[in-house]
């Protein structure tokens, strides 16, 4: 069985400012127009990780300087002054598409013979049309593997520019690529976009940092671009943080209901994928911007349909929010995120569905049918795609088990992305507070009262079954003879007696534990336990009863979402049908396996439509999924939570 890394759920929502790295999109566009610039540029906040290494790298064998400064967070690039001018040189783009894409145009514009390759993911990923242009403005290019892929060979010398039309309905990182040389063509460049745009908010990204190096761009039209040959000026530039990154920051905010900061972001950014935090206000989340910061804070989030063809970057953690949304999301415009590292959509819905997240597929998009009662732990394949592993890492804040296979496949944009992610834990030590209270809720058959016995026990607190007071009013009705439909008898019945529980039930000071378990109290205690005026009584003791013990291990339907919304820990304890409908045929053989599970699906169905308090996962509660789990494993997950303490 292959091994991960084990995300800790957060029991308390997410907090603080995500030191999320530079833009990836940033720096590999500064660093190409610094490496071709006349001087010697800094380039501030820049990211480092595979992929902008893989740029550095590249540079670096075409005879660029590149050096780090100390601290870390900036290079200098003493730049070319003026296309390459080398013979023989070999480019690994290993797994960067923006580094293989903006290298080629940048080599053709040179002198010499350059071989550019990548890993094997790279060398899948199309590059039809950017051939295609290079052709055209007189390139001499050769596909030394398979037709349209790397790797390249570019036997150049020089180009004259022109006119040229690039098709950009795959990726518009070709006509950047083909942009960020244009300044070194003998007679400039215009170019007109062709086809649907994908990713159109890249271009203007592009022309801002090659302005910033001194080029000169004219933009007449739409989709038409004139460049000057005016090579580039070398300058100090200073890289936002990156927002396709700080979406995942953003979303543990959503998803947890807490408050996540970014400084240096704004809303007015260039980079297309700053609009992630538009859908997350549409979804229910409130977005504060400053001219140097962006903080967005959790609320409910509802469904809604959402066109990501200019942020598709941000896709998979749309569909990883969508999972804990009321509805459904559906996001549309991103077909062609299917030739990104990986199939993207396919992905993404194999993984999610792992994880008990039904998503339909379409040619250009996906619609996700969130349904949290359903949410599982899971081992989560990451198909060598850093935004896998991100988008699902965000399951792990609200279920526990959830497990990143390959979680160093992150060092490619966003190398320290786990310590980021944790750094926004709130740490509390519940075990401090007045009276603290573990909030067990989930249906029939999770496991609740076998475990919030144990948990209770490892803790050393009291443990409170909410369960055994509905069924002990029920069978007081039965025993009186009371109809369990009749309201105002049923709760004058409960406000009358006398419920103790403990390691055993007495109502009045008669012994019912055995009886209050039997088929008919359980045939029964949905309608008792449907009745608002018994809720009230019975609320209201459970309260009591906790206060005055000090806090304690609390079970039952409503503990977080009712009695104790307060709860220093909630839980909602949760498995599959079938393992619970097995479970409780274990328990008693007086019915069948199918009976068993026929008489759960109807509980669960009472106990999460009724008026009153219905079943429901409580704010922050901490989804966990017994299914796989022996009940050890799950005590010692409870305890670990409640100490706040993390696994690993
Ligand atoms: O936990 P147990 O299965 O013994 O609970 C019996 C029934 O009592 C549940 O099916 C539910 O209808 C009701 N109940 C409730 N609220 C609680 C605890 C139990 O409605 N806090």
């Amino acid at each position: 069985m292959k091994t991960g890394r084990l995300l800790t759920p957060f029991v308390s929502p997410a907090r603080g400012v995500a030191d999320v790295p530079g833009s990836k999109s940033l720096t590999n566009r500064a660093l190409i127009c610094a490496g071709l610039a006349d001087g010697t540029s800094v380039i501030e906040n820049f990211l480092m990780a595979d992929d902008t290494g893989a740029m550095i790298a590249a540079l670096q064998n075409l005879g660029v300087s590149v050096i780090a400064h100390e601290n870390g967070r900036s290079l200098q690039v003493a730049g070319l002054s003026g296309p390459p001018d080398v013979s023989n040189v070999s480019i690994n783009a290993r797994l960067s598409g923006t580094t293989s894409r903006f290298i080629v145009p940048a080599v053709a514009v040179g002198r010499g013979k350059f071989t550019i390759s990548g890993e094997a993911p790279l060398m899948r990923r199309p590059f039809h049309d950017q051939i295609v242009a290079l052709r055209s403005l007189g390139a001499n290019i050769t596909e030394l593997g398979a037709v349209d892929c790397l790797p390249l060979e570019v036997d150049a010398n020089g180009l004259d520019g022109g006119t040229i039309y690039v098709n950009a309905e795959k990726s518009s990182q070709f006509a950047s690529g083909l942009l960020m040389a244009a300044p070194l063509m003998k007679n400039g460049l215009t170019l007109h976009l062709e086809g649907a745009v994908v990713s159109r908010p890249y271009i203007a990204l592009t022309l801002e940092v090659m302005r910033k190096f001194g080029a000169e761009i004219l933009n007449p039209v739409d989709g038409t671009y004139v460049v000057s040959p005016t090579g580039y000026q070398s300058a100090i530039y200073r890289v936002e943080p990156d927002a396709s990154a700080a979406s995942y920051m953003f979303a543990a905010a959503a998803i947890t209901g807490g408050r996540v900061r970014v400084n240096g972001l704004s809303r007015s950014s260039k980079q297309g994928d700053i609009k992630f935090v538009d859908v997350l206000e549409d979804l229910g989340a409130t977005v504060n911007s400053g001219d140097t910061f962006l903080e967005v804070v959790g609320g409910s989030l509802s469904g809604g349909k959402f066109d990501l063809n200019d942020f598709s970057d941000t896709a998979q953690t749309l569909a990883a929010v969508a999972a804990f949304a009321s509805a459904p999301i559906e996001i549309e415009g991103i077909g062609f995120i299917k030739a990104k590292e990986t199939d993207r959509i396919e992905a993404m819905a194999t993984e999610l569905a792992r994880c008990g997240v039904a998503v339909h597929q379409s040619q250009n998009g996906m619609v996700i049918n969130p349904n949290q009662w359903a949410l599982r732990s899971a081992q989560v394949e990451t198909y060598d795609d850093h935004r896998m592993a991100m988008s699902m890492s965000l399951l792990s804040l609200r279920v526990s088990g959830i497990e990143i296979i390959d979680p160093e496949c992150v060092d490619k944009t966003f190398p320290k992305f786990f310590e980021v992610l944790e750094s926004l834990r709130d740490t509390k030590d519940f075990s401090s507070e007045t009276t603290p209270v573990i909030a067990i809720d989930g249906p029939a058959g999770a496991g609740k009262s076998t475990i919030a016995k144990l948990l209770a026990e490892h803790l050393g607190v009291p443990h409170f079954d909410t369960g055994a007071m509905y069924r002990a009013v029920t069978l007081a009705c039965l025993d009186a003879g009371l109809d369990v439909g009749n309201i105002e008898a049923v709760a004058l019945l409960a406000e009358k007696i006398e419920i103790t529980v403990g390691s055993r039930v007495q109502v009045d000071g008669v012994d019912v534990s055995e009886r209050i378990r039997g088929i008919e109290v359980g045939q029964n205690v949905s309608a008792v336990a449907a009745n608002s005026l018994v809720r009230k009584i019975l609320v209201e003791r459970q309260r009591r009863w906790a206060i005055e013990a000090g806090g304690g291990v609390m079970e039952g339907r409503d503990i977080g979402t009712a009695v104790f919304p307060d709860a220093a820990l909630k839980i909602f304890l949760t498995a599959t049908v079938d393992v619970r409908a097995k479970r409780r045929f274990g328990e008693s053989s007086d019915q069948s396996l199918g009976q068993v599970k026929k008489e759960i699906l109807a509980r669960d169905e009472t106990d999460s439509s009724r008026q009153d308090s219905p079943l429901r996962i409580a704010a922050n509660a901490v989804i966990v999924d017994t299914s796989n789990s022996t009940i050890a494993e799950t005590v010692e997950l409870l305890g670990m939570l409640f100490r706040s303490e993390v696994s690993q």
